[in-house]
């Protein structure tokens, strides 16, 4: 069936509006009108061929929540009605040793991704959820549990939210843990919020001196301007763990030099371009590590759900009308968002 979408033609195009095709639902299939749909820092860099492989057309979007509208004859989880989410992958091998565990985004043969994934559906890749309607296998379904005049907020969770959730989980970030998180946009202000709520004591490092106020009101214990110096030096081997989301390439010894003996940074954040290669002396005189994370699998995503819907955690959003898509790109470009901004998906072919 035909639905609104929005999309890119090529790397250097404005996203426009397009008519894509959704398959109709087959047996174990859910049938999903997308009420909103999340802006990542992902989509900007996939759509403008950032990252190597883009396919195109191009639509972006895993952070999507909306209403089952048709369930598949085998369908078990779901009903017509229910609210969902669809996160970054909507198909994975099944029987890998990471699918088994439900760790999907780890499947050796490749999880598919929600978007630029590989599909027998029309056009051959996957297309994203800036769309009004998509079609998703059972497996790869969530339910949402908060309520619902909390939806529009709740899109983030679905990439924001669990990047960050299954890392903290991962790294023990919990009383009596000092975990520090880099970069306060979508990923990283979901990254305080979470980690505070699981009950570390949470430093935020942000180069944007004019959000330090709200980083408190986040739930941050304290806020450091990465760019002073003196602010960063006070900090010195003091972290158990450190979460960096920051989208552009930077000097990551700024960070490991914050970590305790046995510390973790973790990288989450997926430059273009490399980082300089970081000073091994650091890690090894301190048996320090340096680590990447990947979103995270079906069960954990349900449990970030379950965990956020009970501590009354969602996103602080900017909602956007499709037509506004580019110029959110720039302004997400330029770290001015507080915190995701979030389409409406009703905007679409309007
Ligand atoms: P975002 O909303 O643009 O936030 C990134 C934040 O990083 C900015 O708000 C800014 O925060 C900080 N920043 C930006 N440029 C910087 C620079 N040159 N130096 C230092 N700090 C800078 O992006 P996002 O959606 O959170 O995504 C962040 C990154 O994570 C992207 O690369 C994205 O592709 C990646 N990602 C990875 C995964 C995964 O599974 N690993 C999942 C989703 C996204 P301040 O203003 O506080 O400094
Ligand atoms: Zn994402
Ligand atoms: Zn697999």
């Amino acid at each position: 069936m035909t639905t609104h979408a929005f999309g890119a033609h090529a790397a250097d195009q404005p996203l426009v509006a397009m008519a894509i095709q959704r398959r109709a639902p087959g047996p174990l299939d859910v049938q999903i009108d997308i009420a909103y749909c999340g802006v990542c820092h992902s989509d900007l860099h996939t759509v403008r061929s950032e990252w190597p492989g883009t396919l195109y057309p191009c639509v972006p979007g895993h952070e999507i929540v909306g209403h089952v509208s048709a369930v598949g004859d085998a369908v078990s989880g779901f009903n017509v009605g229910d609210v969902v989410g669809v996160g970054c992958l909507v198909d994975s091998c099944r029987h890998c040793a990471s699918c088994e565990e439900g760790l999907e985004q780890y499947c050796t043969s490749g999880m598919v991704g929600t978007y630029n994934g590989r599909t027998t559906d029309a056009p051959g890749h996957t297309l994203g959820g800036y769309s009004q309607r998509i079609v998703v296998d059972q497996r790869f379904v969530l339910h949402v549990r908060h309520p619902q005049a909390q939806l529009a907020a709740v899109a983030p969770l679905l990439c924001a939210g669990i990047t960050t959730y299954s890392p903290l989980r991962h790294w023990g970030a919990g009383p009596g843990k000092k975990v520090g998180i880099v970069g306060i946009g979508g990923l990283g202000h979901m990254g305080v919020k979470i980690a505070h709520a699981m009950g570390a004591h949470v430093v935020a490092f942000t180069t944007s001196e004019a959000k330090r106020h709200e980083i408190h009101q986040l739930g941050a214990d304290d806020v450091v301007n990465s760019r002073d110096a003196a602010q960063m030096q006070a900090h010195v081997g003091s972290f158990d763990f450190i979460l960096n989301t920051v989208a552009a390439p930077h000097v990551l010894d700024a960070y490991t030099a914050l970590l305790k003996r046995d510390g973790t940074l973790c990288l989450v954040g997926a430059p273009a371009a490399p980082h300089p290669s970081p000073n091994v002396a650091e890690l090894i005189f301190h048996r320090k590590a340096i680590a990447g994370s990947l979103i995270g699998g079906l069960p954990e995503t349900q449990e970030m759900l379950d965990f956020c819907a009970q501590h009354g955690i969602v996103a602080d959003i900017e909602m956007i009308a499709a037509h506004d898509i580019d110029a959110a790109y720039a302004r997400m470009l330029n770290s001015d968002v507080k915190y995701r901004f979030v389409i409406d998906c009703a905007t679409m072919g309007v």
